[in-house]
């Protein structure tokens, strides 16, 4: 589970994980790694299979056999070979990762390949359990969060401004419904590490978050390279 370099970044949805994740990354040159791409794959391959999402031992074992790929950057997810960027990105796909996502069989399958992936390379991953379940011991841990009408509003302009209608209202609700789908699992529930930096973003710029953590890393990744914490 040691890893020399992990910047892990955990919150609620709509806190600007991705944006931030992909822009540390960026400047730390660590690879990024977007872990609910990976849920939101595997509910994408349950609803395609007719597999009901109830059904814990199919869609582990779907989660299992499929092949989750990652271009440079995360820009580009494939599935099994095809390109499911844009797919996966669709509102009921989002409520299916939450829904998947609480099978113990999936966390598992997808925790394994999300350590085989960071082995012996720096990464910034961003999830809900970085932290506290697939790098425990990551020198660098930050929880991510914002107001929840401050989320609904930017999810909403990040939908107007690729043309769709988005109702700020509805936005909300199913955001809220998320956290506490993801919040209340008993398998590694979206929960803030006892050691991890709380950055709340409301009344941030991108700048001014990408330099706190920033700030943040500079300074662990000192001191767990000099106390030789892997
Ligand atoms: O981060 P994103 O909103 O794309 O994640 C989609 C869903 O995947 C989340 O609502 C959550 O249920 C699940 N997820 C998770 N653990 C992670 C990352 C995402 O359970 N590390």
């Amino acid at each position: 589970m040691s890893n020399p370099a992990v910047v892990a970044i955990d919150g609620p949805a709509g806190a600007g994980k991705s944006t931030i994740s992909r822009r540390v990354a960026e400047r730390l040159g660590f690879l990024y790694i977007d872990t609910g791409a990976m849920y939101r794959c595997v509910a994408l391959a349950a609803s395609r299979a007719g597999v009901p999402l109830e059904d814990d031992a199919k869609i582990t074992s779907l989660a299992e056999s499929i092949r989750i790929q990652f271009s440079a950057r995360c820009q580009e997810v494939f599935l099994d070979g095809e390109d499911v960027t844009q797919a996966i990105r669709e509102p009921r796909v989002s409520d299916a990762a939450s829904r998947v996502s609480k099978i113990p069989g999936v966390r598992q399958a997808m925790v394994e390949e999300q350590r085989r992936i960071a082995r012996g390379e720096p990464v910034v991953m961003e999830g809900r359990d970085i932290g506290t379940v697939v790098f425990p011991n990551a020198p660098v841990k930050i929880f991510l969060t914002a107001e929840p009408m401050e989320r609904a509003r930017r999810r909403a302009s990040e939908l107007e401004a690729k043309g769709v209608n988005a109702d700020i209202g509805e936005i909300a609700r199913q955001i809220e419904e998320r956290d506490y789908r993801d919040a209340n699992r008993s398998d590694s529930p979206m929960v803030q590490a006892a050691d991890a930096v709380r950055l709340d973003t409301s009344n941030l710029s991108l700048d001014e978050v990408e330099e706190a953590i920033l700030d943040i890393a500079a300074t662990r990744l000192k001191l767990s390279k000099n106390e030789g914490v892997q």
